[in-house]
């Protein structure tokens, strides 16, 4: 099992000056490699003008070609040569990774943004690829070894399993944290409870089970979002380049990490609960992707060059909803923690979940009165609607479990 840990770090002041010109000598080089890969690129289009069209679309300087050029660039740089050959290396990823994710969006047809240099405060992080190499992990000492920087002390609040893998130093706002990748890390399983449990993920409630169940959104998003937003005001009325501006800066991501922080803490405490009481956690297959995507044009056949419209307002509704809850985050907190447990999560077809009526199967849009209520068009059945669509994903989890067994 692969489990990461995030720790605070206590550098001296040496320390941290030296932490923050690492970051800033591997900006460095990101950006100058990004310089060279667009460089590359716009000779390559303006040889040939339909290089999108006509070839693959491929960059014209790769990964391969950017790593060979690191020892020259050593000798030829001292503020490069102080820090990691290794760390170095996984900064060239990190941007070859941005370029491997816009070709992909290109050739399936979006229009994605090309990759962008990174200011200041938004390059925060260096990965040392591998424990040994250029950082080593002093458990015993409670401190991180980093090229250049130091043995820097560390808050270690809790025991690290495992064997680590990746060191990454991340800086947050003016603090610094250390992610530490384990791989082996041993189970935890908990003591069987044979019980078996639907969960429908919803916008009204965060969640609702098939026992009854419902989990509010928390309120503190709202606040939280509104004070976001005051900030963000503030900011964009600030000069660039200002102090001021810098400071205001600082606010927004300060409120923005204290919402996040909050609703990370949240998704863990409903995730640790679930998987303590429940042996198999039967959830709905919901490409949160799908239904975030920006809603197509379409056009009025009666009127050429006209559109109809499209529910894009509705979606833009949703998209907000689905992010506060953010769903795709508690997935991968169950998950990780169901794994931890050594329980069982199980996806299962969304369609109609919320349209069948659970007594009868009857299938019919008109049983969803309203975002709550449930009514059966045909046997009358009443329920809280998002307790039916939790015992329907209770009941597809159970057919597909007979499945298996057969
Ligand atoms: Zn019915």
């Amino acid at each position: 099992m692969r489990r990461a840990y995030k720790f605070r770090v206590r550098p001296t002041a040496r320390q941290h000056v030296a932490l923050g010109q690492c970051l800033e000598a591997q900006r460095t080089l990101y950006n100058a490699a990004l310089q060279e890969r667009r460089d590359a690129y716009e000779v390559a289009v303006r040889r040939s003008p339909n290089y999108f069209s006509t070839q693959r679309p491929k960059a014209p300087v790769n990964y391969g070609l950017q790593s060979a050029q690191l020892s020259e660039i050593r000798e030829l740089v001292p503020d490069q040569a102080t820090w990691s050959f290794s760390s170095q290396q996984a900064t060239l990823r990190e941007l070859n990774k941005a370029f491997e994710s816009f070709f992909r969006r290109v050739k399936s047809g979006e229009t994605p943004g090309y990759p962008r240099f990174k200011p200041a405060h938004r390059f925060d992080s260096v990965l040392w690829p591998k424990d040994g190499d250029g950082a080593k992990w002093i458990p015993e000492a409670s401190r991180v070894y980093l090229q250049g920087i130091g043995h820097v002390k560390v808050t270690q609040h809790r025991q690290v399993e495992g064997r680590v893998k990746t060191i990454q130093a991340k800086r947050v706002g003016r603090h610094w944290y250390l992610i530490l990748s384990c791989d082996d890390v041993a189970q935890k399983p908990l003591e069987h409870t044979g019980a078996i449990i639907g969960i429908d993920v919803g916008v009204a409630n965060f969640l609702t089970t098939s026992d009854g169940d419902f989990v509010d959104n928390p309120r503190y998003s709202r606040v939280g979002a509104g004070r976001l937003t005051n900030a963000q005001q503030v900011l964009a009325r600030k000069q660039r380049g200002s102090k001021n501006r810098r400071l205001a800066r600082e606010t927004v991501a300060n409120r923005y990490r204290k919402v996040a922080n909050q609703r990370r803490d949240f998704h863990y405490k409903v995730a640790r609960r679930l998987v303590k009481e429940y042996d198999v956690l039967v959830v709905e297959d919901l490409k949160v992707a799908n239904m975030t995507r920006r809603a197509k044009a379409k056009p009025d056949p009666e009127n050429p060059g006209q559109f109809l419209p499209n529910g894009a307002s509705a979606k833009t509704g949703l998209n907000r909803s689905i992010n506060d809850a953010g769903w795709a985050q508690f997935r991968s907190i169950l998950e990780a923690k169901v794994e931890e447990a050594g329980r069982t999560v199980m996806s299962v077809d969304p369609r109609n979940t919320s349209l069948t009526c659970h007594e009868c199967s009857h299938v019919d849009a008109g049983n969803r009165v309203s975002q709550a209520e449930f009514r059966c068009k045909r046997c009358g059945h009443e329920a809280h609607a998002d307790m039916n669509a939790a015992r329907n994903i209770l009941g597809a989890g159970l057919a597909l479990l007979v499945a298996q067994a057969a």
